[in-house]
Protein backbone atom coordinates (compact mmCIF):
# COMPACT_ATOMS: atom_id res chain seq x y z
CA UNK A 1 0.00 0.00 0.00
CA UNK A 2 1.25 3.29 -1.07
CA UNK A 3 3.47 5.07 2.02
CA UNK A 4 1.98 8.75 0.52
CA UNK A 5 -1.36 10.32 1.25
CA UNK A 6 -3.96 10.27 -1.60
CA UNK A 7 -4.61 13.57 -3.45
CA UNK A 8 -8.37 13.08 -2.97
CA UNK A 9 -6.99 12.73 1.07
CA UNK A 10 -4.91 15.61 1.05
CA UNK A 11 -7.30 18.15 -0.26
CA UNK A 12 -9.85 17.66 2.42
CA UNK A 13 -6.87 18.39 5.72
CA UNK A 14 -6.00 21.22 6.97
CA UNK A 15 -3.65 22.37 9.48
CA UNK A 16 -4.93 21.46 12.91
CA UNK A 17 -3.22 24.84 14.27
CA UNK A 18 -4.10 27.22 12.07
CA UNK A 19 -6.47 25.80 9.49
CA UNK A 20 -4.22 26.44 6.27
CA UNK A 21 -4.35 23.98 3.81
CA UNK A 22 -1.58 20.93 3.06
CA UNK A 23 0.97 19.88 0.94
CA UNK A 24 2.70 16.56 0.83
CA UNK A 25 6.86 17.61 0.27
CA UNK A 26 9.29 14.66 1.25
CA UNK A 27 6.89 12.44 3.18
CA UNK A 28 5.71 15.11 5.57
CA UNK A 29 2.81 17.22 4.97
CA UNK A 30 3.29 20.89 5.38
CA UNK A 31 1.01 23.86 6.34
CA UNK A 32 0.47 26.28 3.95
CA UNK A 33 0.00 29.07 6.05
CA UNK A 34 2.35 28.49 9.10
CA UNK A 35 4.93 26.34 7.31
CA UNK A 36 4.07 23.69 10.54
CA UNK A 37 5.39 20.34 9.41
CA UNK A 38 3.67 17.00 9.96
CA UNK A 39 4.51 13.36 9.85
CA UNK A 40 3.31 10.50 7.54
CA UNK A 41 3.75 7.35 9.49
CA UNK A 42 3.63 4.30 7.39
CA UNK A 43 0.49 6.24 5.30
CA UNK A 44 -0.85 7.50 7.86
CA UNK A 45 -0.94 11.62 8.30
CA UNK A 46 -0.14 12.35 12.01
CA UNK A 47 -2.38 15.84 12.63
CA UNK A 48 -2.29 16.38 15.98
CA UNK A 49 -2.05 20.11 17.33
CA UNK A 50 1.17 21.24 19.47
CA UNK A 51 -0.84 21.71 22.69
CA UNK A 52 -2.60 18.70 22.65
CA UNK A 53 -4.06 16.97 25.89
CA UNK A 54 -2.57 13.37 25.92
CA UNK A 55 -3.41 11.94 28.94
CA UNK A 56 -6.51 10.34 27.68
CA UNK A 57 -4.20 8.50 25.00
CA UNK A 58 -3.26 6.16 27.31
CA UNK A 59 -6.41 5.01 28.22
CA UNK A 60 -7.38 5.01 24.78
CA UNK A 61 -4.54 2.52 23.91
CA UNK A 62 -5.74 0.43 26.41
CA UNK A 63 -9.42 0.54 25.05
CA UNK A 64 -8.01 -0.27 21.54
CA UNK A 65 -5.75 -3.42 22.82
CA UNK A 66 -9.71 -4.69 23.97
CA UNK A 67 -10.53 -4.01 20.72
CA UNK A 68 -8.19 -5.38 18.56
CA UNK A 69 -8.32 -8.78 21.13
CA UNK A 70 -12.05 -9.84 21.54
CA UNK A 71 -11.66 -12.63 23.62
CA UNK A 72 -13.20 -11.98 26.84
CA UNK A 73 -14.73 -14.86 29.88
CA UNK A 74 -18.07 -17.00 29.34
CA UNK A 75 -19.56 -14.49 31.32
CA UNK A 76 -18.91 -11.18 29.15
CA UNK A 77 -19.73 -13.00 25.50
CA UNK A 78 -23.20 -11.84 25.96
CA UNK A 79 -22.56 -8.38 26.18
CA UNK A 80 -19.43 -8.63 23.49
CA UNK A 81 -22.41 -10.20 21.05
CA UNK A 82 -24.54 -7.34 22.11
CA UNK A 83 -22.00 -4.68 21.48
CA UNK A 84 -22.21 -6.24 17.91
CA UNK A 85 -25.29 -5.91 17.21
CA UNK A 86 -25.35 -2.31 18.16
CA UNK A 87 -23.01 -2.26 15.39
CA UNK A 88 -24.98 -3.84 12.90
CA UNK A 89 -27.74 -2.07 13.78
CA UNK A 90 -26.05 1.23 13.40
CA UNK A 91 -24.52 0.94 9.90
CA UNK A 92 -27.57 -1.35 8.24
CA UNK A 93 -29.33 2.27 9.09
CA UNK A 94 -26.35 4.25 8.16
CA UNK A 95 -26.49 2.25 4.58
CA UNK A 96 -30.47 2.71 4.15
CA UNK A 97 -30.23 5.96 4.47
CA UNK A 98 -27.28 6.90 2.38
CA UNK A 99 -28.71 4.57 -0.59
CA UNK A 100 -30.14 7.62 -2.48
CA UNK A 101 -26.31 9.40 -2.16
CA UNK A 102 -24.02 7.85 -4.81
CA UNK A 103 -21.10 9.83 -4.57
CA UNK A 104 -19.14 11.73 -1.52
CA UNK A 105 -17.16 12.22 1.11
CA UNK A 106 -17.95 10.02 3.78
CA UNK A 107 -16.33 10.06 7.86
CA UNK A 108 -16.08 8.09 10.95
CA UNK A 109 -14.99 9.76 13.74
CA UNK A 110 -12.93 7.53 16.60
CA UNK A 111 -13.48 4.69 14.24
CA UNK A 112 -11.14 2.35 16.36
CA UNK A 113 -11.05 -0.76 14.43
CA UNK A 114 -14.45 -1.24 13.17
CA UNK A 115 -15.15 -2.43 9.60
CA UNK A 116 -18.71 -1.51 9.26
CA UNK A 117 -17.86 2.01 8.26
CA UNK A 118 -16.36 -0.02 5.14
CA UNK A 119 -19.56 -1.54 4.07
CA UNK A 120 -20.94 2.02 3.11
CA UNK A 121 -17.54 2.15 0.47
CA UNK A 122 -19.45 2.48 -3.36
CA UNK A 123 -18.00 3.49 -6.53
CA UNK A 124 -17.36 7.28 -6.63
CA UNK A 125 -17.61 7.77 -2.50
CA UNK A 126 -14.01 8.49 -0.91
CA UNK A 127 -14.17 7.11 2.82
CA UNK A 128 -12.18 8.72 5.35
CA UNK A 129 -11.36 7.07 8.82
CA UNK A 130 -10.45 9.38 12.17
CA UNK A 131 -8.92 7.98 15.55
CA UNK A 132 -7.15 9.28 18.03
CA UNK A 133 -4.59 6.26 17.89
CA UNK A 134 -3.01 5.54 15.03
CA UNK A 135 -2.20 1.91 15.48
CA UNK A 136 -5.88 1.04 15.10
CA UNK A 137 -5.75 2.94 11.93
CA UNK A 138 -2.97 0.80 10.37
CA UNK A 139 -4.99 -2.52 11.47
CA UNK A 140 -7.50 -0.97 8.91
CA UNK A 141 -5.36 0.39 6.74
CA UNK A 142 -3.03 -2.82 6.49
CA UNK A 143 -6.10 -5.74 7.23
CA UNK A 144 -8.60 -4.39 5.48
CA UNK A 145 -7.56 -1.47 2.98
CA UNK A 146 -9.25 1.22 4.12
CA UNK A 147 -6.80 3.70 2.18
CA UNK A 148 -7.55 7.15 3.92
CA UNK A 149 -7.15 7.21 7.41
CA UNK A 150 -5.82 9.99 9.44
CA UNK A 151 -4.80 9.99 12.91
CA UNK A 152 -5.42 13.23 15.39
CA UNK A 153 -7.49 14.19 18.38
CA UNK A 154 -11.47 15.04 17.75
CA UNK A 155 -10.97 18.25 19.69
CA UNK A 156 -9.23 20.08 16.38
CA UNK A 157 -10.57 18.33 13.55
CA UNK A 158 -7.54 18.81 10.76
CA UNK A 159 -10.39 19.03 7.86
CA UNK A 160 -11.58 22.33 6.13
CA UNK A 161 -15.06 23.36 6.55
CA UNK A 162 -17.86 22.13 4.20
CA UNK A 163 -15.99 18.76 3.46
CA UNK A 164 -17.91 16.00 3.56
CA UNK A 165 -21.14 14.45 2.82
CA UNK A 166 -21.35 11.75 5.48
CA UNK A 167 -20.26 12.39 9.18
CA UNK A 168 -20.44 9.06 11.47
CA UNK A 169 -19.31 8.71 14.98
CA UNK A 170 -20.14 5.79 17.14
CA UNK A 171 -19.65 5.88 21.26
CA UNK A 172 -17.49 9.23 20.90
CA UNK A 173 -19.19 11.85 22.29
CA UNK A 174 -19.64 10.76 26.11
CA UNK A 175 -15.77 10.41 26.01
CA UNK A 176 -16.07 14.63 25.24
CA UNK A 177 -19.49 14.62 27.55
CA UNK A 178 -17.33 18.21 29.30
CA UNK A 179 -17.20 19.33 25.92
CA UNK A 180 -19.96 18.30 23.66
CA UNK A 181 -21.30 21.64 22.65
CA UNK A 182 -17.87 21.94 21.23
CA UNK A 183 -17.31 18.69 19.88
CA UNK A 184 -20.79 18.43 18.02
CA UNK A 185 -19.83 22.47 16.21
CA UNK A 186 -16.77 21.10 14.92
CA UNK A 187 -18.44 18.22 12.97
CA UNK A 188 -21.17 20.73 12.09
CA UNK A 189 -18.33 23.03 10.26
CA UNK A 190 -17.03 19.92 8.45
CA UNK A 191 -20.16 18.69 7.19
CA UNK A 192 -21.30 20.50 3.93
CA UNK A 193 -24.51 22.12 3.92
CA UNK A 194 -27.22 19.72 3.50
CA UNK A 195 -25.05 16.84 5.13
CA UNK A 196 -26.09 14.04 7.05
CA UNK A 197 -24.88 13.25 10.55
CA UNK A 198 -24.90 9.65 12.40
CA UNK A 199 -24.18 9.92 15.64
CA UNK A 200 -24.91 6.12 18.13
CA UNK A 201 -23.95 7.07 21.82
CA UNK A 202 -24.38 5.69 25.60
CA UNK A 203 -27.61 6.82 26.46
CA UNK A 204 -27.78 8.55 30.29
CA UNK A 205 -31.28 7.10 30.48
CA UNK A 206 -30.97 3.53 29.89
CA UNK A 207 -33.24 1.55 31.64
CA UNK A 208 -29.88 -0.02 33.65
CA UNK A 209 -28.36 3.65 33.80
CA UNK A 210 -30.46 6.41 34.18
CA UNK A 211 -30.76 6.31 38.14
CA UNK A 212 -27.21 6.18 38.47
CA UNK A 213 -26.40 8.88 35.32
CA UNK A 214 -29.41 11.26 35.25
CA UNK A 215 -30.36 10.91 39.97
CA UNK A 216 -27.04 10.64 40.88
CA UNK A 217 -24.70 14.07 40.93
CA UNK A 218 -22.14 13.09 38.58
CA UNK A 219 -18.54 13.39 40.77
CA UNK A 220 -20.36 10.72 43.07
CA UNK A 221 -21.69 8.81 40.13
CA UNK A 222 -17.82 8.65 39.15
CA UNK A 223 -16.82 7.39 42.46
CA UNK A 224 -19.09 5.39 43.45
CA UNK A 225 -18.52 3.33 39.48
CA UNK A 226 -15.01 3.60 40.08
CA UNK A 227 -15.32 1.72 43.64
CA UNK A 228 -17.56 -0.55 41.81
CA UNK A 229 -15.00 -1.46 39.04
CA UNK A 230 -12.08 -1.75 40.83
CA UNK A 231 -14.02 -4.45 43.35
CA UNK A 232 -15.05 -6.74 40.31
CA UNK A 233 -11.88 -6.26 39.16
CA UNK A 234 -13.73 -5.49 35.25
CA UNK A 235 -11.27 -6.14 32.66
CA UNK A 236 -12.89 -3.27 30.94
CA UNK A 237 -13.81 -0.11 33.12
CA UNK A 238 -15.19 2.91 31.87
CA UNK A 239 -12.59 5.74 31.54
CA UNK A 240 -12.82 8.51 34.16
CA UNK A 241 -13.69 11.02 31.89
CA UNK A 242 -16.57 8.74 30.46
CA UNK A 243 -20.07 9.36 30.76
CA UNK A 244 -23.50 8.76 29.52
CA UNK A 245 -25.11 11.48 27.41
CA UNK A 246 -28.69 12.66 27.16
CA UNK A 247 -30.30 12.27 23.91
CA UNK A 248 -32.41 15.03 24.66
CA UNK A 249 -29.95 17.51 25.62
CA UNK A 250 -27.60 16.35 22.55
CA UNK A 251 -30.76 16.93 20.24
CA UNK A 252 -31.11 20.39 21.49
CA UNK A 253 -27.50 21.02 21.24
CA UNK A 254 -27.76 20.05 16.90
CA UNK A 255 -30.87 22.30 16.95
CA UNK A 256 -28.90 24.90 18.49
CA UNK A 257 -26.16 24.49 16.22
CA UNK A 258 -28.53 24.77 12.82
CA UNK A 259 -29.05 20.81 12.40
CA UNK A 260 -32.79 19.96 10.97
CA UNK A 261 -34.40 16.88 10.77
CA UNK A 262 -33.68 15.64 13.52
CA UNK A 263 -34.99 12.13 14.74
CA UNK A 264 -34.38 9.43 17.01
CA UNK A 265 -33.81 6.04 16.86
CA UNK A 266 -33.68 3.39 19.15
CA UNK A 267 -31.16 0.44 19.00
CA UNK A 268 -32.58 -3.07 20.32
CA UNK A 269 -29.27 -4.38 20.91
CA UNK A 270 -28.60 -3.91 25.03
CA UNK A 271 -24.92 -4.26 25.92
CA UNK A 272 -23.07 -4.85 29.70
CA UNK A 273 -25.77 -6.67 31.13
CA UNK A 274 -26.48 -10.26 31.65
CA UNK A 275 -29.14 -12.72 30.00
CA UNK A 276 -31.34 -12.09 32.47
CA UNK A 277 -31.70 -8.44 32.70
CA UNK A 278 -31.90 -8.52 28.87
CA UNK A 279 -34.84 -10.49 29.41
CA UNK A 280 -36.44 -7.82 31.71
CA UNK A 281 -35.46 -4.72 29.11
CA UNK A 282 -37.24 -6.82 26.53
CA UNK A 283 -40.09 -7.18 28.45
CA UNK A 284 -40.70 -4.12 29.34
CA UNK A 285 -39.37 -2.41 25.81
CA UNK A 286 -42.75 -3.76 24.28
CA UNK A 287 -43.71 0.11 25.62
CA UNK A 288 -42.92 2.27 22.92
CA UNK A 289 -41.48 4.95 25.54
CA UNK A 290 -38.90 2.44 27.28
CA UNK A 291 -37.94 1.41 23.56
CA UNK A 292 -37.41 4.64 22.27
CA UNK A 293 -35.75 6.41 25.47
CA UNK A 294 -34.16 4.01 27.81
CA UNK A 295 -32.20 1.48 25.22
CA UNK A 296 -28.62 1.54 26.24
CA UNK A 297 -27.81 3.31 22.74
CA UNK A 298 -29.48 5.96 21.16
CA UNK A 299 -28.57 6.84 17.45
CA UNK A 300 -29.38 10.34 16.22
CA UNK A 301 -29.59 11.37 12.67
CA UNK A 302 -29.47 14.62 11.68
CA UNK A 303 -29.07 17.03 8.32
CA UNK A 304 -27.16 20.21 8.13
CA UNK A 305 -28.97 23.23 7.48
CA UNK A 306 -28.49 24.70 4.50
CA UNK A 307 -28.11 28.82 5.08
ZN1 LIG B 1 -0.87 25.85 9.83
Amino acid sequence: MSESVSSKLTALLSCPECGGSLEEKEHFLICEACDRKYEIEEGIPLLYPGDMDKSHMEEEENLGDIMKDPAGSMGESFSKEQWKISKEEFWNRVKKQCDGTTTGNFINIGCGIDIGFLELSREGRTLVGFDLMPDLLKFLREKHGLNNVVAGTAHSLPFHKDSFDCLCSIDLIHHEWENIHNLLHSFQKILKPGGRLFLEDINAWGLFQFYKSILLPKPLHGKLRSLYHGMKKSSEPPAEYEFPTSVFRTGRILRNLGFRSISVTPLNSYPNIGPARYRIYKTLSKSKCIQKYHNFHYMITARKGVL
